[in-house]
């Protein structure tokens, strides 16, 4: 019997996944990249230890960490998801770690390990690989897909898409005689410059639990928070970027962020902290004595900001220093005035349309025979090995489904 001859376009984490498993005794499994190297973003990714999943384990919580396309995993992590990855990789010899924060790495801490995996699981499955073959076009004659690529023309019976995202629309312009549409990418995960904020003059200090809220939206996330030479980073705020990736878009980037330094209190616990200190402590000099938990030279300045003098004791605060240390505290106005993309893990949002696509399959609704899988879909995660456990499920999915006969 003639084997069945599945293509998958792109040799990255989605693509080496559906590689290896649309590999069977029936098929012929061929992957084509475009460049001369295979797994280059796994190779530099997680700082060159590549942070492989993260450590979830409730589905909801999972899928939460998705800003698009959350509902959708819901559906492809009901048939492989993190338990499954770990024990993927387990079982092919390499260990994985949990960090304090959730996210795994190797054992090893470096990406080598899972690359080496992957390579060998894929030659095992005998992959061919064709390097440096870049795909122009696609389209489905009869029950065959043509492919026209940079070394000519090749005929596949299944075809899975895993070319990963792109930060342009006509980065999916090979895609078009397939019909399906796109949504158009824009950037995720990226820090707020804020040029005009006296707040750089603290560059280095890092707040380690503080809420930043996007005004105009619902939008306010906590974590971490880091004041840099051009603006404001750290979790707290890359969750921010990503969750209003497509409101900050529309604004082309200028909007006000309010900041909370301390997440613990309400309005009305912090003035109560704050008198209680001051009855208690009235000949204290309020600059020297930081309270909620700050870090001095933040202290100092929001003191500053709230035109308290250096030597004042608390006894001689006005009502109107007062209030403006609480407000300072409670709700700090940064006007963002654009971004800078986060070098870590940088992910486009964007993508082939999630409602063209069954979840259970990963194949197109309007297409049969053709999958997609990774970051090629309008689904992005934020940092922590979330976007990888994409890759890894939708690619497990649509490398299984392809083979079916
Ligand atoms: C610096 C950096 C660090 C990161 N670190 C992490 C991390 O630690 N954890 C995490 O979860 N995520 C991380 N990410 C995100 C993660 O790398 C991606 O989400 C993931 O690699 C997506 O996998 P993919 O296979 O869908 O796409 P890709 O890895 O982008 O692979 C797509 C492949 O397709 C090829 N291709 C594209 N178009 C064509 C074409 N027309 N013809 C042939 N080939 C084509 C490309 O050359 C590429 O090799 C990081 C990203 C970056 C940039």
């Amino acid at each position: 019997m003639q084997k069945l001859r599945i293509g998958v376009i792109g040799a990255g984490a989605a693509g080496y996944f559906a590689a290896i498993h649309a590999s069977s005794k029936h098929t012929e499994v061929t992957m084509l990249e475009k460049t001369s190297k295979t797994l280059a973003k796994v190779k530099i990714s997680g700082g060159g230890r590549c942070n492989v999943t993260h450590h979830a384990p409730e589905l909801s919580k999972l899928i939460k960490s998705y800003p698009r396309g959350g509902n959708f995993l819901k559906k492809v992590f009901r048939y492989f998801a993190i338990a499954e990855t770990i024990d993927w990789f387990e079982s092919r010899g390499v260990a994985l770690k949990i960090e304090q924060d959730g996210r795994m790495f190797p054992v090893s801490d470096s990406s080598q390990s899972i690359i080496n995996a992957l390579v060998a699981e894929a030659n095992k499955c005998n992959v061919n690989l064709l390097l440096n073959v870049a795909v122009h076009s696609i389209a489905k004659e009869s029950n065959q897909f043509e492919v026209q690529t940079s070394k000519g023309k090749l005929s596949f019976d299944r075809l899975i898409i895993c070319t990963g995202g792109n930060p342009k629309l006509s980065g999916f312009d090979f895609l078009e005689g397939l019909g399906h549409s796109i949504v158009e990418p824009i950037p995720s995960l990226f820090t707020f410059n804020t040029p005009h904020s006296p707040l750089k003059s603290l560059m280095g200090i890092s707040v380690p639990d503080a809420l930043v809220k996007l005004e105009g939206t619902k939008l306010s996330y906590h974590g971490p928070v880091l004041i840099t030479h051009w603006g404001i980073s750290g979790p707290a705020v890359l969750k921010l970027s990503a969750f209003g990736a497509e409101w900050l878009a529309d604004v082309h980037y200028k909007a006000n962020a309010h900041i909370r330094w301390g997440v613990d209190w309400t309005e009305s616990e912090l003035i109560m902290h704050l008198q209680a200190f001051k009855s208690k402590h009235p000949k204290k000099k309020i600059f020297s004595n930081p309270l909620v938990g700050l870090p001095q030279r933040l202290w100092m300045y929001l003191c500053q900001e709230s035109e308290i003098m250096e030597m004042q004791l608390w006894e001689n605060t006005s009502k109107k220093q007062f209030n403006k240390l609480v407000q300072n505290l409670f709700c700090y106005i940064v006007p963002i005035e654009g971004k800078t993309t986060f070098k870590e893990e940088f992910v486009t949002a964007g993508g082939v349309d999630l409602g063209q696509v069954h979840p259970e399959s990963m194949e197109s609704k309007s297409t049969k025979g053709l999958f997609f899988a990774g970051e090629v879909l309008n689904i992005d995660g934020i940092t922590g090995g979330f976007n990888f456990q994409a890759a890894w499920s939708t690619g497990y999915l649509a490398g299984k489904n392809s083979q079916t006969l």
